[in-house]
């Protein structure tokens, strides 16, 4: 089992020490360039995927990588309190929704697990999932469950920038070219990461 504290103080005497500078030129104010909005998930790591230092990236994680639209907001604030954060104050440029493969959310949401009811919570919140998950059990009757997750997944991410387009502030400053919006998809095993093409309506491998 790891070592919580042995991790800690291996983080005060050899990370720290190394990287002085940039934590002394953190300690004051945080200028992020990009929100992460990413699932929850332990094998998604923002800072490896975008070779990033603290301070570059906002966060938002929860299961599936939601964004609840604007007129769940008040509903869902912790999510959508942070994106407001990160547009208004931060001002980030660049917002990324990311996917991921073998996402637990997105396969709960397809076929649920005899015992989702005793996840209330959980329940709750994949719900938001509803309306992509039918859609693609109607296209992909006789996939496999993990084609059809994979396909939720990819849907997930789509649905998730436009619904950050929900919000007044957000589409406004992307149409002023003031920030962008990203989607992606992560295959854990591989390495392998697709962007979201809108023009094409398709995921590209980079
Ligand atoms: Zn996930």
């Amino acid at each position: 089992m790891k070592n919580l504290y042995k991790a800690l103080k291996q983080f005060k005497e050899q990370d720290y020490k190394e990287n002085k500078d940039l934590y002394e030129s953190l300690s004051e104010v945080q200028t992020p360039h990009t929100l992460f909005v990413g699932c929850s998930d332990s094998r998604v790591s923002p800072e490896r995927l975008l070779q990033a230092y603290p301070g570059e990236i906002f966060h938002i994680r929860n299961i599936a990588n939601i964004v609840p639209p604007a007129g769940q907001s008040v509903k869902y604030a912790s999510t959508t309190s942070a994106i407001e954060y990160a547009v208004e104050v931060l001002n980030v440029k660049n917002i990324i929704i990311c996917g991921h493969s073998n996402c637990g959310g997105c396969a709960a949401s397809i076929n649920p697990p005899e015992n989702i009811e005793e996840l209330p919570y959980t329940s709750i919140w994949i719900s938001q999932l509803e309306g992509l998950s039918q859609q693609v059990s109607k296209e992909l009757p006789d996939e496999k469950k993990t084609v059809k997750a994979n396909r939720l997944e990819k849907l997930n991410v789509i649905q998730q920038l436009s619904n950050l387009m929900t919000y007044e502030n957000i589409r406004d400053r992307v149409e002023k070219n003031q920030l962008t919006l990203n989607g992606w998809h992560y295959s854990i095993g591989d390495g392998v990461i697709s962007i979201f093409n809108e023009e094409e309506n398709e995921f590209i491998e980079l």
